[in-house]
């Protein structure tokens, strides 16, 4: 599927059906596999050869959707998790263990500055984070003896930041480490992080891959392009024996191509078990046939209300990279040309009360804590997430309480605009 381009290949890589096989990719609702002889199956227990035993490492369907993202991204292989949470925590987990060190840019979704913050730091993995405007110096002065990886979000979420990936894949190149780029927002239809140097890239396929709110997910990519034994000594989980497997070395016998995805599987999802099921892979599939069409249509929504907020009065300001004279206009279209996606924020001029006020009266767009959807959503975050902190805690942490984030869906623009024009209008 290669040689196809990438609307093609949202529709048909990953599954090529052999003469009468089934059209759609079939979901394999099975937890287990049959074998005629114990010897064939303790070969896969193995990794002497591949093939599927037991659910809970892999599953047919989810291979085939996993190959489809894979072949979308230009790596060399994946594989899906339960939950983006679950894919982010893998990525780095499988490189990154007690002792280790991470730099992370600070402008990441919430869940996962808390993984890495948080849960990670409880594991004796610490972390420093940096911010993604940062110089070429500081950012390599973040870096320690036991740094394991980079990682960002090519677009972030809430803050709506572009990640310039070359400055931060030359860095981590630099340290002789990888970089993790979470590509959930521009998918690889806007953006392909590891064209521009990133070495493993991770979905939130809950948002616009699914793209109809129907089925949480998540995904992990490898590029198959860091030489992991290059850096033998960094990386012992994938360079020395694994004696669970009767001392394989990843690196050596799956090579770069193969070594971080295998070794994800048959440790991590072993142990952790975050499989995404086979129903929700199906699901997950039905919406990459159509990203493609979605994600221009995402983006000219959220242009159009963009540039709609920017010309109105009652609005203190707009966060969207396509709008010319936003931070992050120039990078954004160096690295996305056709684009971003389809969420905007913008504050509100009056504070919490302007933004309860427009909230209540909004017609189509409905109050979520979601994004990346079909439907409109929007979110006021000092009335929901961030509820707990005081306005000057809000202002703080960058998300001042008239702060509204806006998932502009696939309706028509005349009648989004329209929706926000009358309940603009309702603010006193
Ligand atoms: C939503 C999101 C996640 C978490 O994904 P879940 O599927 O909700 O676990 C991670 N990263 C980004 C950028 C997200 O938007």
């Amino acid at each position: 599927m290669e040689r196809y381009s990438e609307g093609t290949r949202c529709v048909q890589a990953g599954y090529r059906p052999g003469n009468g096989e089934p059209r759609q990719v079939p979901i394999i609702q099975s937890t287990t596999f049959k074998y005629d002889t114990s010897e064939a199956m303790g070969r896969l227990f193995d990794l002497e050869d591949s093939g599927y035993f037991y659910t809970r490492l892999q599953n047919p369907t989810n291979d085939m959707v996993a190959a489809k993202i894979a072949s979308l991204e230009g790596g060399t292989a994946g594989m899906l998790t339960s939950s983006g949470q679950a894919a982010n925590f893998f990525a780095m987990f499988n490189i990154c263990e007690c002792g280790g060190h991470i730099v992370a840019s600070s402008s990441i979704y919430g869940g996962t500055f808390n993984l890495i913050a948080v849960t990670m730091a409880k594991m004796g993995i610490q972390a420093t984070f940096v911010s993604p405007d940062c110089t070429e110096e500081e950012l390599d002065a973040a870096f320690t003896r036991d740094t394991k990886l980079v990682f960002g979000e090519s677009i972030a979420n809430p803050a709506l930041t572009v990640l310039d990936i070359e400055k931060f894949a030359r860095a981590a190149h630099k340290h002789g480490v990888p970089l993790i780029v979470d590509n959930t927002f521009p998918t690889p239809v806007n953006l392909r992080p590891i064209e521009w140097g990133a070495d493993i890239v991770t979905h939130s396929t809950t948002k616009y891959m699914d793209g109809h709110g129907a089925a949480v997910g998540g995904a992990i990519v490898d590029s198959g392009k860091f030489d992991w034994m290059a850096h033998a000594d960094k990386f012992p989980g994938l360079c020395q024996p694994d004696d669970s497997y009767h001392g394989i070395i990843y690196a050596e016998k799956f090579g770069k191509e193969g070594a971080f995805i295998t070794k994800a599987t048959s440790q991590l999802m072993r142990d952790f078990g975050s499989i995404q099921s086979p129903q929700n892979a199906f699901i997950l599939n039905l919406g990459l046939e159509s990203l493609h069409v979605r994600m221009p249509r995402h983006v000219e929504n959220g242009q159009a209300v963009a540039e709609f907020l920017a010309a109105h009065p009652k609005v203190e300001c707009v966060h969207y990279s396509g709008l010319k004279g936003d931070p992050y206009y120039e990078i954004a279209q160096k690295y996305m040309p056709k684009g971003g996606c389809g969420v905007v924020s913008f504050e509100l001029k009056g504070g919490r009360q302007a933004a309860e006020a427009f909230m209540k009266e909004l017609k189509l767009a409905a109050i979520e804590t979601h994004v990346a959807d079909a439907r409109t959503c929007c979110l006021n975050p000092a009335t929901s997430t961030h509820r707990q902190m005081n306005d000057e805690q809000l202002k703080a942490a960058g998300v001042p309480a008239g702060l509204v984030r806006m998932s502009c869906g696939l309706e028509d623009k005349e009648d989004l605009i329209a929706d926000l024009s009358q309940a603009l209008d309702a603010i006193k």
